[in-house]
C-alpha cells in the first residue's frame, strides 16, 4: 500500500478497519486528563473493560460461597481453567488438551525444563539466541548449572553478525547442525523482546529435531501477538506470559504448551504437586503421584482463580475478534505504517536518525518496531511521554514502541510520528 504521512490518511485506514470498535473495550491510562496513545502492549497491555465485571463475579462468588465456590456456581473454581484452555489454543496453534494457564512465565520454564531438559555426559549443552531476556538466560544459566556443568560450556549463544542487529535463521540452523551432536535442548524466544525479531520458528523446531534435540520457546513476546503453529510445528514445549500483548493485568498467569506427543511418556520427569493429580481423585488425598492426562498434569499449586478471570476477561476480545488472523492482517498494516511514519521523520529530518533495527520483512517480525536514537534518545523518549505518548526505553539507546491491533489506530502512529518529528526539530 501507498502510505500517506497525514492525519487525513491515516484516519481513512482507520475508517476501513474492521477492527477499528475494539479499541472502545479498554481502557487507557491518563496524564493531565488526556489519555495516553498507549505504544507498549509489549511490556503490559491496557486493561479490557470486562477486567473489573469479571473480578468482580469471583469477588462475589468467594463472598457468597467460599469454600462451596470449588464446585458450586456458574463456573466452579475447580473446572474454571477449561475455559481458558478452549480459549488459549487457537492463539498459539494448539489443541485445547495442550495448553493450560498456571504460574508465572519463569516459574514455567523451569517447570518445563524439568521435563524437557535431560542432559547426559554425551549431550547437554542449550542453543539459544544471544541477547534473550534476563530471565531466560538466568533460568537456562541456573537450570545447567542444577545438572552439575558449567553455563560456560553448556550454553551455546547464536549472536547477530558484525554489524547487524538481528539474526539470519541460516545462522541458527547452522548452528544447531554443527553442535548437533551435543545439544539437548533448543531453546529459543518465539519474539525477541530487544529487537522484535520473530524467528522462524518452523525451521528452528525441524532444525533441532533433525540432529535429535527437544525444541522450547519462550513465546511472551510471540503469544497474542503474532500467529502460532505450535501443533504443528512439532514444537515439544513453549510458555507464556498473559499480561504483554494478551492484557491480562500486571503479573498476570502465564500459559504452557505441551505437545501431545509426549502426553504418553510416563518416564517424563517433572516437579509434582497435587494440582497435577488426576482430576477425578484428586481429592481421594493418595500416595503416589499420578498426573492427569495432557498439560494439566504439569499443574503444581492449586488454580489461580483471580488472575485466570482476569485472562479470561483479556481472551474474550480476542475471540470476539476471531483470533489471531484478522489481528495479524490488522497488524501487519499497523506495523508497516509505523515503519513508514519513523521514515518520514528521518526524510524531514535529513538523516537517519531514527534507525529501525526491527526486520522489515513481515515475517519476520510482529508488532514491535524497535528504533535506535542516534542522539539525545533519553530525551526524545521523556518528551514523547510528557506528550502523551507512552512506548517504553531500553539501555542504551533504544526506543520500542508497539501498535496493538486490537486497541491501538492508525491516527495512534500518525499522532506519534508528528510528535516525534516536533520534538526532534526542538530539542536536537
Ligand atoms: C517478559 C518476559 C519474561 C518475564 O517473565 P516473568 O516470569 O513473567 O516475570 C520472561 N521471558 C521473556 C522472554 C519475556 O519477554
Amino acid at each position: 500500500m501507498n502510505f500517506e504521512n497525514t492525519l487525513i490518511f491515516a484516519q481513512s485506514l482507520d475508517q476501513a478497519d474492521p477492527l477499528r470498535e475494539f479499541r472502545q473495550d479498554f481502557l487507557f491510562p491518563n496524564q493531565n486528563g488526556k489519555p495516553f496513545i498507549y505504544l507498549c502492549g509489549n511490556s503490559l497491555g491496557v486493561q479490557p473493560k470486562a477486567a473489573r465485571e469479571v473480578l468482580n463475579e469471583q469477588l462475589n462468588n468467594w463472598e457468597n460461597l467460599a469454600v462451596e465456590g470449588w464446585f458450586e456456581g456458574e463456573t466452579p473454581w475447580m473446572f474454571y481453567h477449561k475455559k481458558l484452555k478452549k480459549m488459549m489454543a487457537p492463539l498459539v496453534g494448539a489443541s485445547a488438551a495442550e495448553v493450560c494457564p498456571m504460574n508465572t512465565l519463569t516459574v514455567n520454564l523451569h517447570l518445563l525444563m524439568v521435563s524437557f531438559y535431560k542432559p547426559t555426559s554425551s549431550r547437554f549443552k542449550i542453543i539459544m539466541e544471544a541477547g534473550a531476556f534476563p530471565s531466560d538466560q538466568y533460568a537456562i544459566e541456573s537450570q545447567v548449572r542444577f545438572h552439575g556443568y558449567d553455563p560456560s560450556i553448556a550454553i551455546i549463544e547464536v549472536a547477530a553478525r558484525e554489524g547487524e542487529y538481528t539474526l539470519r535463521t541460516e545462522d541458527i540452523t547452522s548452528a544447531i547442525a554443527e553442535n548437533g551432536n551435543d545439544i539437548a535442548l533448543v531453546l529459543f524466544g518465539g519474539v525477541n523482546y530487544f529487537t522484535g525479531q520473530w524467528f522462524d520458528m518452523d525451521a528452528i523446531t525441524k532444525a533441532g529435531h533433525e540432529v535429535g534435540a527437544v525444541v522450547g520457546f519462550d513465546l511472551a513476546h510471540a503469544a497474542g501477538n503474532v500467529p502460532l503453529k505450535l501443533h504443528d510445528w512439532g514444537v515439544d514445549f513453549a510458555c507464556w506470559c498473559s499480561y504483554k500483548y494478551q492484557n491480562s493485568g500486571p503479573g498476570g498467569i502465564s500459559g504452557i504448551f505441551v505437545h501431545e506427543k509426549h502426553f504418553s511418556d510416563a518416564k517424563m520427569n517433572r516437579f509434582a504437586g497435587w494440582w497435577g493429580y488426576q482430576e477425578e481423585q484428586r481429592f481421594k488425598m493418595e500416595k503416589g503421584f499420578l498426573p492427569e492426562a495432557g498439560a494439566d498434569g504439569w499443574q503444581v499449586s492449586c488454580t489461580q482463580v483471580m488472575p485466570m478471570a482476569l485472562y479470561y476477561a483479556a481472551l474474550q476480545s480476542f475471540e470476539k475478534a476471531g483470533f489471531m488472523e484478522p489481528l495479524r492482517e490488522k497488524s501487519k498494516s499497523l506495523t508497516a505504517y509505523l515503519f513508514f511514519v519513523v521514515n518520514e521523520v528521518n526524510k524531514a529530518l535529513g538523516n537517519e536518525q531514527y534507525k529501525i533495527i526491527t526486520p522489515i520483512t513481515e515475517a519476520d517480525r510482529g508488532a514491535q518496531v524497535s528504533i535506535i536514537a542516534k542522539q539525545k534518545g533519553k530525551e526524545v523518549f521523556q518528551e514523547l511521554v510528557a506528550n502523551n505518548v507512552l512506548g517504553d526505553w531500553r539501555e542504551p539507546n533504544v526506543i520500542r514502541l508497539s501498535p496493538v491491533p486490537l486497541y491501538n489506530s492508525f491516527e495512534d502512529v500518525f499522532t506519534m510520528g508528528a510528535l516525534l518529528l516536533d520534538i526532534s526539530k526542538r530539542i536536537l
